[in-house]
């Protein structure tokens, strides 16, 4: 369950006292109703067993995601939002490919069933899509690992069905303000590699607001290796700390590996 953490109610709160609250229009926090309304209905999407994103987050994340609340600040969740809108937004241009392209196999190792929506599934090249907003875009992290076995997860998971992924491709998107040039303080417009050359001549280097990475495509042997062992460590709570995850992580506080407080990314 979600809870909010609020300077009203410092002990707490329910759902209904909440958006109650906020349908009065002007909540301590800030925040709109039907943006509060949005994050609780986001949240309580049912999600029946396995997914593909829960395999590549942090095991002892995932697992403590079952069985304790989460209590978050409104602000928290503003990312979360802004890509579940743009992914729907984008669903409506997809070409001749299929958008929100759902997949389930089950895993008679696991007694499980893993589910897995792929942004873009194009047929006729053999290639998927995943899009990833984001705030920034640091060249020399992306793609990012967990990216990567996301994408070998769904080319996997069709294989199965008899659909061959030739090539797989994530795009990161920004979802921040463009930065300005320096000299005539228009937008930048910089390419993938994060170079411009702005209208008035000034040229330089800043970081790109799109990039498509192209993902290397592993032996299915391999990632059938690894949702073993992911299962395994979901199963153990064994932590991943990554210095950005565990800064976002709701259960950092009760992590004895979070490394939320000034870690270092491994
Ligand atoms: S609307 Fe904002 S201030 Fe009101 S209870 Fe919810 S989180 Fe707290
Ligand atoms: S704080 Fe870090 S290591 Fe701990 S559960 Fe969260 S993401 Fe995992």
């Amino acid at each position: 369950m979600l809870s909010m953490q609020c300077v009203r109610y410092p002990e707490g709160m329910t759902k209904e006292e909440c958006l109650e609250c906020a349908s009065r229009h002007c909540a301590p926090c800030g925040a709109p109703y039907a943006y509060l309304q949005a994050v609780y209905d986001d949240y309580a999407e049912e999600r029946q067993g396995l997914h593909v994103t829960d395999l590549t987050k942090c095991p002892r994340q995932y697992a403590l995601s079952k069985k304790v609340d989460v209590v978050a600040d409104p602000s928290e969740y503003r990312s979360i939002l802004l890509g579940t809108a743009l992914h729907e937004f984008l669903e409506g241009y997809t070409l001749e490919a299929e958008a929100e392209y759902g997949i389930s196999v089950f895993l008679e190792k696991h007694d499980t069933t893993l589910r897995g929506t792929i942004d873009l599934w194009d047929e006729k090249q053999g290639a998927i899509v995943d899009y990833k907003t984001t705030g920034n875009i640091y060249r020399d992290t992306v793609p990012k690992e967990e990216h990567v076995w996301q994408v070998n997860l769904y080319a996997w998971m069709l294989a199965k069905k008899n659909k061959h992924v030739k090539q797989a491709y994530i795009s990161y998107i920004t979802v921040s303000p463009s930065r300005k040039c320096k000299v005539c303080k228009r937008p930048l417009i910089p390419n993938m590699d994060g170079r411009y050359t702005c209208l008035c001549g000034n040229t330089g280097k800043t970081a790109p607001l799109f990039y498509t990475a192209i993902a290397p495509l592993y032996n299915p042997l391999v990632v059938e290796a690894y949702i073993d062992d992911r299962i395994r460590r979901i199963n153990q709570e064994d932590p991943e700390p990554i210095g950005w995850r565990c800064i976002w992580c709701p259960f950092s506080q009760m992590c004895d590996a979070s490394l939320a407080d000034g870690g270092e990314d491994v």
